[in-house]
């Protein structure tokens, strides 16, 4: 067992201190370096400095505890004496990469620095044992550059500002008259290293450091530093990473795949990340290092292509991803180096994928018995199935636009879909067109980190330089993002804001659409169709043999169901959002606002006028328009959903959403009703409410004019007994809203009864129903017990109830909530994932004192939280019968509620 204490853990010649298991220390690129020695896999030797040291470093003001120097020192020279070589030794030096290692992988968000060791001495023992100058100053070169920028701080001011020490080298390449990097000599490459550093020396007013070892502390500083660089904190935020657990790094020998033609360096991955395909996947470059593959720079060969390049180690390679895969049991994204005809591993964690690949490798994997279905339920993020939702290009409107000249070219299909939307070119655009309500295709040459919220905002991201594993393509699809990289043909142009592909010109703001299953990009807008799942279960174009995805998708469902014990529903107002949550296997409705149908066509009319009435006998005739369009809405929705329960609420929104906000509105309503222009305003005028959520809403309204509810329960029952004449069983569930007191739902639930009884009776048919009560206030959770006196079923009302509970106005906390997240005073947004000590703790009360009075007592969910996986999860555990969301997110429920199951099962 590793000492508790310990900072450092080594691993080399099969021997590692860490292991797999150990990735909260050791970060997971360092876990799989100690894993992989472990396993018998050649990995340089090297050592990891655990995270624990990055909270450190942060909170003793960039220093660290004293026993880590020496701690350096020995692990160092275990790696000296491996390699027979020596840090810093003018004859035959070793040299070193230092690199981050988070515990969640965090693609190019934090620092590296390679070939470290090297300075005017050093440099020479390099020429001597690689005998190749150009090679020696090669990577001297490189590694200034890198140092500078990650250490020294010298960096490009912003987008459009080159990178001082790239501007150098592209400066040395035109007096030289070279087209390429590699056209640069030997003896050009070591006047850039003393260009450099004598850039460095006036920017910085002192010189480049010379002495290995405090290159070596300044580089480790500075990867630990780098934890907290803007864009790791950004990215951290997008994906919920704490901000508390710091990054490993780790220091490992250098080997070279840019020492000739027998070198080569690349990534590969053991199933594709894009589809999921059953084949071994990846890219290469010779002669180059790693992070040309990773940064897009140069566009890298398919690794099917090392088999005539390399063709023993393209074997050795594949034995050893076959070996990974195996032996962790999920697909690896690895990072190897081959160095004068010899292979070594640099990295394997688990890799990411899209959507549509977790799908596909988990349900291969169980049927390869690789896993079992647990596992496979358990490996997909619930928010990705959405990808697997979402629309695709129109075939036939694509094949227009081909023919229309309208495709540009063909790049790589990084990240499957379709994206149509307006051009941007700068990450900021993006952000701030977003919030401007317009779609927006990202287009850049390639993307870098920085980009990451940009990205995050566009429709699609398109990119003219880097390959399927350029930084791009990894984190588009790790957002589940469209994406086209390495679309070769583009010329973005930043400064003149135009993309140029022959004659073609495109400008900010032009439509340009991108499909991420294929790689075109197409000029214009093309209109998209539903996804294969959709066009399987819902338009039925499309035969379940016939698609793969759909195929997938529908087992992978059906394990989901085989495990949860939670229902699912789903929040649907009208017909056809009821057809699509039943498609999706929705179990019911949980909530049909029947508002909501109030807004249609003339309907809003006949309910202002209802509102603003004098007397009952006013607001009667105006409720008898609207009592054959709602009867309409319910038959419709209940013939959907069959014999299923369809919880309708009765008027709950605070009147004055519906009241006339322009004048023009109030005149023609006047001529409606026959009342003076002025005697209306001032009615409108008197309805204004200083907090309209606390207001004349919910129940109140019905208590305020009972003849509402009554309106409404007799569209749901006419509604059901035509249905139930008709031979079919409906199921209408009533549900009472902003119920805070027993008597409230005593006064309404007499009212529902009684008008339950009566159609019954004149249609001479009896219905299945049941009346119950939303539970959406803090006092309703505490008094729970006496209102189960009357409910038959309860349904938690979160949006209001993390409103009343928290104090925190639904409406106008986006102004302050995401700052409150940003400083951690919140965890998270309240209205997206439950609150479990204020409100989590409220609904158990609820839960408990509800199931007391009645035990079978029916309780769900119908906030927005009832689609949040991990809400779902919450919900499983406290002991709700169901959850109910929007259409779309049912599937998602369904997968995490299987989820929640499993979890709970593990001891
Ligand atoms: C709720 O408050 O959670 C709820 C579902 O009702 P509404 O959002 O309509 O207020
Ligand atoms: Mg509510």
């Amino acid at each position: 067992m590793p000492n508790k204490k310990r900072n450092i853990y080594f691993f080399g010649n099969g021997k590692a201190d860490g292991s797999s298991r150990m990735r909260d220390l050791l970060g997971g690129k360092g876990a799989g370096l100690h894993e992989m020695t472990r396993i018998g896999i050649p990995v340089p030797p090297g050592f990891t400095i655990s995270t624990a040291l990055c909270g450190y470093y942060d909170t003793h003001h960039h220093r660290f505890p004293k026993e880590l120097q020496k701690d350096v020192v020995l692990a160092l020279a275990r790696v000296e004496k491996i390699l027979d070589r020596r840090f810093g030794d003018a004859e035959n030096p070793l040299l070193v990469s230092v690199r981050s290692g988070a515990r969640e992988s965090m693609p190019g968000m934090m620092d590296t620095v390679l070939n470290l060791g090297l300075n005017d001495r050093t440099v020479q023992g390099l020429i001597r044992q690689t005998n190749n100058p150009r090679f020696a100053f090669d990577s001297y070169r490189r590694f200034v550059q890198m140092y500078a920028d990650v250490v020294l701080g010298i960096k490009s001011k912003d987008q459009n500002d080159a990178d001082p020490l790239e501007s150098i080298f592209e400066h040395k390449k035109h007096v030289r008259g070279a087209r390429f990097d590699t056209d640069l000599t030997a003896a050009d490459l070591e006047e850039l290293v003393a260009e450099y550093k004598a850039e460095i020396k006036t920017r910085l007013g002192k010189a480049f450091p010379e002495d290995p070892s405090t290159q070596l502390w300044g580089a480790i500083g500075a990867v630990f530093g780098s934890w907290n660089n803007d864009r790791a904190i950004a990215y951290r935020e997008l994906y919920q990473i704490p901000h508390n657990w710091g990054t490993a790094v780790n220091v490992q020998a250098m080997v070279f795949g840019n020492l000739g033609d027998n070198c080569a360096t690349g990534v590969a991955f053991t199933r594709d990340p894009a589809t999921g395909d059953r084949r071994f996947y990846g890219e290469f470059l010779v002669n180059a290092q790693g992070e040309d593959v990773v940064a897009g720079t140069r566009t890298p060969r398919p690794l099917a292509e090392l088999q005539h390049v390399i063709p023993r180690v393209a074997k050795e390679l594949q034995r050893v991803c076959k070996l990974l895969e195996k032996h962790y049991r999920e697909m690896q994204d690895i990072e190897f180096t081959i160095e004068n005809g010899k292979l070594w591993m640099l990295q394997t964690r688990s890799g990411k994928r899209t959507g549509f690949a977790a799908v596909r490798i988990a349900v291969d994997m169980v049927e390869e018995r690789i896993i079992s279905k647990r596992e496979a339920l358990l490996r997909i993020e619930p928010d990705q199935l959405n990808q697997l939702l979402r629309p695709v290009f129109d075939q036939s409107a694509k094949e227009k636009a081909q023919k229309e000249g309208r495709l540009l070219g063909k790049g790589l299909p990084a990240g499957p879909g379709a994206a149509t939307g307006r051009i941007v070119f700068l990450a900021e655009d993006a952000v701030d067109w977003k919030k401007r309500g317009e779609r927006v295709v990202l287009c850049r040459i390639e993307t870098s980190p920085d980009d990451i919220r940009g990205m995050d905002a566009a429709q699609g991201i398109l990119t003219a330089r880097g390959g399927m594993t350029s930084h791009a393509a990894l984190v588009a699809r790790q957002m589940g993002k469209v994406c086209v990289a390495g679309c070769e043909v583009l010329h973005v142009d930043y400064a003149a804001r135009t993309l140029r592909v022959d004659q073609a010109e495109l400008k900010e703001g032009e439509w340009i659409s991108i499909d991420g299953s294929t790689g075109e990009v197409y000029r214009g807008e093309i209109p998209t169709l539903p996804s294969e799942v959709l066009r399987v279960l819902l338009t039925r174009a499309l035969d379940p043999e016939k698609s793969r995805i759909f195929q997938q998708f529908a087992k992978l469902m059906k394990w989901a169901d085989e495990v949860r014990t939670l229902g699912v529903r789903t929040n649907a107002d009208q017909p056809d959002q009821a057809a699509i949550a039943k498609a999706f296997g929705s179990e019911g409705i949980g909530l049909c606002r029947t508002e909501h149908m109030f807004f249609q066509g003339e309907r809003i009319q006949a309910v202002r006028e209802m509102i603003l009435a004098d007397d009952e006998t006013g607001r009667r005739r105006a409720l008898a328009k609207l009592l054959p369009m709602q009867k309409e809405d319910f038959k419709g929705i209940l013939e959907i959903m069959g014999s299923l329960p369809v919880t309708i609420r009765t008027l709950d929104p605070p009147l004055h959403e519906f009241l006339p906000k322009h004048d023009d509105e109030i005149v023609e309503l006047a001529q409606v009703m026959g009342v003076a222009v002025e005697v209306l305003r001032d009615k409108v005028n008197v309805l204004q409410e200083f907090n309209p959520m606390l207001g004349h809403r919910g129940c109140r309204l019905g208590i305020s004019f009972p003849e509402i509810t009554e309106m409404q329960a007799q569209a749901i029952f006419e509604a059901a007994c035509e249905l139930r004449r008709e031979g079919k069983n409906p199921f209408p569930e009533v549900m009472i809203p902003l119920v805070g007191s027993r008597p409230e739902l005593h006064e309404q639930k007499a009212i529902v009864e009684r008008i339950a009884r009566e159609t019954q009776k004149s249609y001479g048919v009896k219905v299945r129903y049941s009346i119950g009560t939303m539970i959406e206030l803090p006092r309703a959770c505490m008094v729970a017990d006496e209102i189960a006196e009357e409910a038959e079923f309860f349904s938690f009302g979160t949006n209001d109830l993390t409103q009343t509970c928290l104090g925190l106005s639904r409406d106008d906390a986006g102004k302050f909530l995401p700052s409150y997240v940003l400083q951690g005073i919140l965890p998270e947004d309240p209205f997206v994932s439950i609150d479990r000590d204020g409100v989590g703790a409220l609904m158990r009360i609820a839960i408990t004192k509800g199931r007391k009075i009645r035990k079978k007592l029916e309780i769900g969910i119908c906030g927005e939280h009832g689609g949040d996986p991990r809400s779902v999860a919450f919900c499983h555990d406290i002991g709700l019968d169901y959850v109910s969301c929007s259409p779309y997110r049912v599937p998602i429920a369904r997968l995490a509620a299987a989820q929640a199951a499993l979890r709970s099962k593990t001891p």
